[in-house]
């Protein structure tokens, strides 16, 4: 079939922010329960501690009775009338240096909710929170309750596994709940790899490591912000992309900034009273987390972090000193600002989960021309209805236009300078479900 030319004096919506809203999303974010998250964080504060290393042998105290309470947990998700969890239980070797000076078995926990699309059998969504916990001081036994760092990030996953427990999205999606963060981020390093290694593509991924502390060690209180990290420029790239992104100016179109904006765009608009911060730093200043080592394998990540993070209440054991008080409590958690979170990402879930594949091999010219000419190449997905063409001047960071297509694989924008705008196309369904927009791949 020839493709369809769309010339131009096509006009473009402007871009609000507010996406269009999808009621069924809306219904299953309005289940996101404040109290389930909170009592998640609870029972996981009550096992004392759940560092990496500490004894195995109390049923009531430590990592590996808490991981007995995770595992448990979902299979009451699986109980759920009509629900299509698997218990996702990755067990695997490592340490023998570092932070880890022994080898020990080490397990990442959660849930996997399987995609109905057999031919994207091998795409995947990854929300992740790590379970252990780290208290101040050498003592792996001491008492590191991590009320919000990191139990509010496995509260978030557990209850988005919960209400999504018997949707059908077309692609697979991990709710996880990582090993050893603070050992050096090796739970989710083992699973970026495991992942990489047998051929997935990962669609997007989400670390939320601390979600739920509202009063900063600035002074500040806040709940209605929530920051959201993306590296701009890729941490894998080859000679020829760096090229590539040196001729276009893609500093900030990377796969996990334009992963960022989506979660911005699509989830805000479910969630009242939150404000997702784009920070254009990979994480915090000379920081990582569970979303870098997805990053490094070249797969969209992103984290989410409280705004304003209070160290008084990070890898304390609790205590009173000087009447300062220290540690990661429960009382500490607002289940309410969590919960805003958990609706703007389970909405971002909810739609890119659902959405077509994406454009391919999209290429831009138009150089030394009045025009801009676009082309790419459509997947052989039949619940592509039509595209979404994001586009921005070039002194920007934020999509500014829209513009919805026909099925087509070429558009020329006639009278637009190719220097002034920049452009990345997205597929969409039927029901408003879009993939990640795609930013070009190639100049010609
Ligand atoms: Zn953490």
């Amino acid at each position: 079939m020839r493709p369809f030319l769309f010339c131009a004096a096509i006009a473009y919506s402007s871009l609000s922010g507010q996406h269009a809203f999808d009621l069924r999303i809306q219904d299953r974010t309005a289940q996101v329960a404040p109290a389930r998250l909170r009592a998640t964080v609870e029972s996981l504060a009550s096992f004392g501690t759940r560092h990496t290393l500490s004894d195995s042998s109390q049923p009531n105290r430590g990592s590996k009775a808490a991981q007995m309470w995770i595992i448990n947990h979902v299979k009451s998700l699986q109980a759920i009338p009509g629900s299509r969890l698997q218990l996702y239980e990755e067990r695997f070797k490592a340490g023998g240096s570092g932070r880890l000076p022994q080898p020990v078995e080490l397990v990442n926990l959660g849930a996997i909710l399987p995609g109905v699309d057999s031919s994207r059998a091998k795409e995947v969504l990854v929300i992740a929170g790590h379970y252990d916990s780290l208290p101040s001081g050498p003592d792996t036994n001491a008492d590191g309750p991590g009320a919000v760092d990191d139990a509010s990030g496995v509260a978030l996953c557990l209850e988005m596994a919960r209400i999504m427990a018997a949707e059908k999205p077309a692609i697979t999606i991990y709710f996880v709940a990582s090993t050893a963060e603070e050992q050096g981020l090796i739970g989710a390093t083992h699973l970026a790899k495991r992942l990489k290694a047998e051929g997935f593509t990962v669609r997007g991924m989400i670390a939320v490591d601390m979600a739920g502390n509202a009063h900063g060690i600035s002074g500040d209180t806040d709940n209605t912000t929530i920051r959201c990290f993306s590296e701009g420029v890729p941490s894998i790239e080859s000679e020829a992309q760096k090229r590539l992104r040196e001729a276009l100016g893609g500093e900030n179109d990377g796969l996990s900034r334009e992963w960022a904006r989506y979660v911005k765009r699509f989830g805000e608009p479910y969630a009242d009273n939150l404000d997702i911060w784009i920070m254009l730093r990979r994480d915090r200043v000379g920081r990582g987390g569970d979303h870098t080592p997805f990053a490094n394998e070249g797969f969209p990540a992103i984290r989410f972090t409280d705004t304003f993070e209070n160290y008084d209440r990070q890898h304390q054991i609790p205590r009173v000193e000087n009447g300062r008080r220290y540690g990661d409590t429960p009382d500490f958690f607002d289940e309410n600002y969590c919960a805003k979170v958990t609706r703007a990402i389970l909405a971002s879930f909810m739609h890119l989960g659902n959405a077509p594949a994406p454009p391919y091999d999209i290429a831009i010219g138009g150089n030394g021309t009045a025009n801009t000419k676009l082309t790419w190449k459509l997947p052989d997905d039949p619940r592509i209805s039509n595209l979404v063409i994001y586009r921005r001047r070039s002194d920007t960071i934020h999509w500014q236009k829209t513009k919805t297509l026909p099925k087509s694989t070429e558009l020329t924008l006639q009278n637009v300078m190719l220097d002034n705008n920049v452009f990345a196309i997205a597929t969409v369904d039927t029901n408003g479900n879009e993939s990640v927009p795609v930013y070009p791949t190639a100049l010609k």
